[in-house]
């Protein structure tokens, strides 16, 4: 069986202490076995970091923006085989797949503009004869932890801008779909990038608080769910990194009255079933407001369900895959049978579903629950499987206040053709990324990321301008060059341009 090793100093590395397996969902067996780094390894790779730092720091950054066109063009050569990867390990179809790949090059893409958002600032005469400017410099060794859900698009999110920045990263993948990530740092060298400016560790528990602890990490990039990003945004604080740590989240869609249901319909099935509900910006509960647009809706969601089909991840007419373990599988049912229990119709069942010939797949049909309250579990956490919950409120207020006392904030979502509901509801609700009529309001790269509340720590958020602000420190400069023959006094005073 093959062993899945670590990228350090530009050379493959199996340390063969610690293994795990790696599930093909679909089918349920072990395809595949992660090494798992111990201390030591992880330390040679911040050694490796470290020493490549200087001459990265010094190379203009046009030259880094060569090394990183030259990845987006492998990254686009090799895509099919990078989501045949994604999806043998994590269980995205291939068109699913290949949407997270684009939006992973995209932030490639920004990455290549690194000469332009380094330019900093510049002030001229700040004072006689002085000139002053600001500049963005790197940080040192940086590191990104990643989740399960988009082992291409999130480490992406990192380790390009951040090493077009002038640091040099240590990525720590998701242990549970590492192939596609390794594969990708090995065309970033191959693309021409130094040894040792990207390593990349797979571990665990053990791996990540060898990064956190370790003091020539200079900064922090995690994404993940909300309990450990907690945990590594304390840590790391604790340890005096910069951090970044974007968690879980439970997104809203509120459909208005006068929403137009057909279109809101097919909006909400991709957006709460595709990827099998585990992306972090799934919508997953539907606020109906008035029972006459929750009825239509209920009954529109219960007849487009019909068609939808879960299957293995190499039928690219399926809808969605499995989800990532068994024990998922089973928390995911679970979440359904305790809101069965505690009062919610489940309107379509997707409990048990029959995917002939992969019967030992981790499979969840979509499942849609009608009368869901917000006292019940399935609604307070994060179910992160295909699940859609419908939530029945009486007005546009008591459905923001839903949203707005929600522990998560990072996406949501209005149906409306009112354009001043609209316009309240983006100014006034207390979430990170709104979309008006747009299910997944996903920032492009030139924008940034994240969610407000328990969906993200930390200040800066993820990728585009917050990203080059993330992974550089500014230094100022105020520089003097006096006329010839002009002789400077004394001056105890704070000195201004009174
Ligand atoms: P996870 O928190 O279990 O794991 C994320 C990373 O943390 C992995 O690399 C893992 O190895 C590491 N990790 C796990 N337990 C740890 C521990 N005790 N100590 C130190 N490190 C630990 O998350 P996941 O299940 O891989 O991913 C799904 C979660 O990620 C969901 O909650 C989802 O909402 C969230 N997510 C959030 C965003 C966002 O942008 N906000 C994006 C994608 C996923």
């Amino acid at each position: 069986m093959s062993i899945i090793g670590h990228l350090i100093d530009g050379e493959v590395f199996v340390e063969g202490t610690r293994s795990q397996d790696v599930f093909n969902p679909s089918t349920g067996a072990v395809s595949k076995s992660v090494d798992l780094a111990s201390q030591v390894t992880v330390e040679n790779a911040i050694a490796s970091a470290e020493q490549a730092f200087p001459a990265w720091r010094d190379t203009p950054p046009i030259k880094r923006a060569r090394i990183m066109f030259k990845f987006k063009a492998l990254l686009e050569e090799k895509a099919e085989y990078i989501c045949q990867l994604i999806g043998e390990e994590h269980g995205k179809i291939s068109h699913d797949a290949a949407g997270e790949l684009q939006r992973g090059i995209e932030n490639v893409e920004f990455a290549c503009g690194i000469p332009e958002l380094l330019k900093g600032e510049y002030s001229k005469n700040v004072g006689p004869n002085i000139d002053s400017w600001s500049e963005f410099q790197p940080l040192g060794v940086v590191t990104g932890i990643t989740p399960f859900n988009f082992p291409a698009m999130v480490p992406m999110w990192m380790f390009p801008l951040a090493i077009a920045c002038g640091n040099t990263f240590i990525l720590k993948p998701s242990e549970r779909d590492p192939s596609s990530t390794l594969y990708i740092a090995q065309l970033l060298q191959e693309a021409g990038l130094p040894k040792g400016v990207l390593n990349v560790v797979n571990g665990d528990k053990e791996a990540v608080d060898t990064l956190l602890s370790d003091d020539r990490i200079k900064a922090v990039s995690f994404v993940g769910s909300t309990p450990i990003a907690e945990y590594i945004y304390k840590t790391a604080s604790a340890n005096g990194k910069r951090c970044q740590a974007l968690g879980g989240a439970k997104n809203h869609a509120i459909v208005m009255p006068d929403a137009d249901m057909d279109n809101t319909v097919n909006q909400l099935l991709g957006a709460a079933f595709g990827s099998s509900g585990e992306r972090c910006m799934a919508l997953s509960v539907a606020v109906a407001v008035g029972d006459a647009a929750a009825d239509t809706l209920v009954e529109k969601l219960k007849s487009a369900m019909t068609s939808l089909k879960v299957g293995a991840f190499c039928d690219s007419k399926n809808d969605f895959g499995p989800v990532i373990t068994r024990e998922h599988e089973q928390k995911v049912v679970g979440y359904i049978n305790s809101a069965e229990e505690n009062g919610a119709r489940v309107v379509v069942d997707g409990r048990n579903p029959n995917v002939e010939g992969y019967q030992a797949g981790f499979f969840v049909g979509a499942t849609l629950l009608d009368n869901v309250t917000a006292d019940m579990d399935s609604y307070k956490a994060e179910i992160f499987g295909p699940v859609l919950q419908i939530v029945r409120a009486q007005s546009m207020e008591e459905a923001m206040a839903l949203i707005n006392d929600h522990e998560y904030g990072n996406g949501t979502c209005i149906f409306t053709r009112d354009g001043e509901a609209a316009r309240y509801f983006s100014d006034r609700i207390q979430v990170g990324m709104v979309g008006i009529n747009v299910p997944l309001p996903v920032p492009v790269a030139y924008h940034s990321f994240g969610g407000w509340k328990r969906s993200l720590f930390g200040d800066l958020h993820a990728y585009g301008p917050d990203g080059v602000r993330f992974y550089t420190k500014r230094k100022t400069i105020t520089q003097r060059w006096p006329s010839a023959g002009v002789r400077e006094g004394v001056s105890f005073s704070m000195p201004t341009m009174k």
